[in-house]
């Protein structure tokens, strides 16, 4: 055991993914933790079915973040997490998807490391993973997309700020995380910077869930549709030919219909 290990008196913090919402999608790590865990620390991404698999005698403790105000709250998450495992309990912190993408996961081990916390990390099914599957699109298809990047369409002055020559090259995916509030501009900038009007996206609300919505469309008419179907968040944009596929590969509405 190293001094950071014995520092917090057994306390440890694990850091695991939720996945997108689909409970199944839980590694069988998470779930032996969440059985386990004496506190959770939970995001507002984490869906209720995941929750059910929580101790019932387990401490429940709600991080969630909206946006602008992550600064003050992350740091009041990460101060959290040191004093819960200085007080020796055994921690959850469970976040949506994978904690190491667009999860600020890396910051808070970062937290947890200079405060000599004992601590571990469980992947999860990343939303363009889990989303991409349950909306029958396949992120690479050697006919459309050698290549797939993740980005995240989150907006900085009002304007989201992205490398975009290098998002709209051709032969790739573009999948883009936090990227509704900026979906105008982020279609509009595409086709300024070269990418075709009719160059397919997808937007998928509430990915793997009941509740799940793919709104398709154009670079050209998305931003107008998805303001037609009221879409709320979560929402993953995927951009590319690959889009064409969600029409022939589209299963899990169809098993939610067939199973009603
Ligand atoms: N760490 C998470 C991402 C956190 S950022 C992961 O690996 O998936 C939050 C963004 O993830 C949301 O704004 C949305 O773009 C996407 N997202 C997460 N779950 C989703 C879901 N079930 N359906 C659609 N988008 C989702």
């Amino acid at each position: 055991m190293t001094q950071a290990h014995t520092a917090c008196a057994g306390g440890r913090v694990y850091l695991v993914g939720a996945g997108p919402g689909e409970p199944e999608l839980l590694t069988l790590r998470a779930v032996r933790l969440l059985q386990q865990a004496e506190v959770i620390v939970y995001d507002n991404l984490v869906s209720d079915g995941v929750l059910e698999f929580v101790s019932p005698t387990a401490e429940r403790i709600y991080a969630g973040k909206r946006r602008n105000e992550h600064t003050l709250r992350q740091a009041q998450i990460n101060a959290l997490l040191v004093k819960l495992a200085r007080e020796g309990k055994q921690v959850v912190r469970l976040k949506g998807g994978d904690p190491f993408i667009f999860g600020r996961g890396g910051e808070e081990l970062q937290a947890l490391a200079a405060a000599g916390v004992a601590f571990e990390v469980v992947p999860g099914v990343t939303a363009a993973a889990g989303v991409a599957c349950y909306a029958g699109i396949p992120l690479t298809h050697r006919d459309y997309a050698q290549r797939c990047l993740f980005v995240t369409g989150h907006l900085k002055d009002g304007t989201a700020d992205l490398d975009w020559p290098s998002l709209v090259r051709a032969n790739q995916t573009v999948v883009i995380y936090m990227g509704l509030s900026g979906l105008h501009d982020i279609c509009r900038q595409m086709v300024l910077h070269g990418a075709a009007p009719d160059l397919p996206i997808a937007v998928v609300q509430d990915g793997s869930m009941p509740t799940q919505v793919v709104v398709t469309g154009t670079l050209s008419n998305m931003a107008e549709r998805v303001a037609q179907a009221g879409l709320k968040s979560p929402c993953l944009t995927i951009i590319g030919e690959v889009v064409k596929l969600h029409q022939e590969l589209a299963w899990y509405a169809l098993a939610n219909a067939t199973l009603a």
